[in-house]
């Protein structure tokens, strides 16, 4: 089974390091350099970007994790993960977040919640079968995308009432790195997102 890391610096460690077990993956929380070493594919959870994006300089995480995935180490990240996979930030720099650089998109913090801090919708998502419950937490969505980068979800109308909210991009893929504005390790009983992940890590 693939060994996949939990970045356990902050955040929704346990609700991934579950959803992975339940996968089919060997899921470890990381937080030391010399951890990355052994690692098939690495997961950043949700909690806040700008606490991890210390943690990551503080902990001496953050260039030896850059260089892995650059390097080719498939990574999924959700919620504030996802700010930290991206290229861009919008407002990032002031909130003091230097983003990895893993996905070739533009996003922006905390994006839903000029109107409403969280919602729920079931959303279509690109090779999953049927509608995935997704739980969205002072999310990001993704306002630019390169040409790599595929499209998995969308908000539709008919997902949320908020006329801000339609159509924006909440799920990407580029390579073997993936990306959701929501939360799919805390529904529990439901893994399809998190075993997409996984068979991409056993695809490489
Ligand atoms: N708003 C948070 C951030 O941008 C993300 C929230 C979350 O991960 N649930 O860091």
């Amino acid at each position: 089974a693939p060994v996949i890391g939990v970045l356990a610096l902050q955040g929704g460690v346990a609700e991934h390091l579950g959803a992975l077990d339940r996968s089919g993956a060997v899921a470890k929380p990381v937080r030391r350099p010399e951890e990355l070493a052994d690692l098939h594919g690495i997961v950043l959870p949700g909690g806040e970007s700008t606490t991890t994006s210390r943690l990551l300089h503080s902990f001496e995480l953050f260039e030896p994790l850059r260089q892995r995935i650059a390097d080719g180490l498939p990574a999924y990240g959700s919620c504030a993960g996802m700010v930290l996979l991206a290229g861009e930030v919008l407002g990032g720099a002031e909130a003091g977040i230097t983003p990895l650089g893993a996905l070739d998109m533009t996003v922006r913090r905390n994006a839903f919640g000029r109107q409403v801090d969280s919602f729920e919708a079931d959303l279509d998502f690109a090779g999953v079968d049927g509608p995935v419950h997704a739980v969205f937490i002072r999310a990001p969505w993704v306002e630019r995308i390169g040409p790599q980068v595929r499209v998995l979800a969308e908000v539709t109308p008919r997902a949320s009432d908020d006329p801000a909210a339609a159509g924006r991009i909440v799920a990407v893929q580029q390579g073997r790195v993936l990306a959701t504005s929501f939360h799919p390790e805390l529904v529990h009983g439901d893994e399809r997102v998190h075993r997409h992940f996984v068979q991409t890590v056993r695809a490489g």
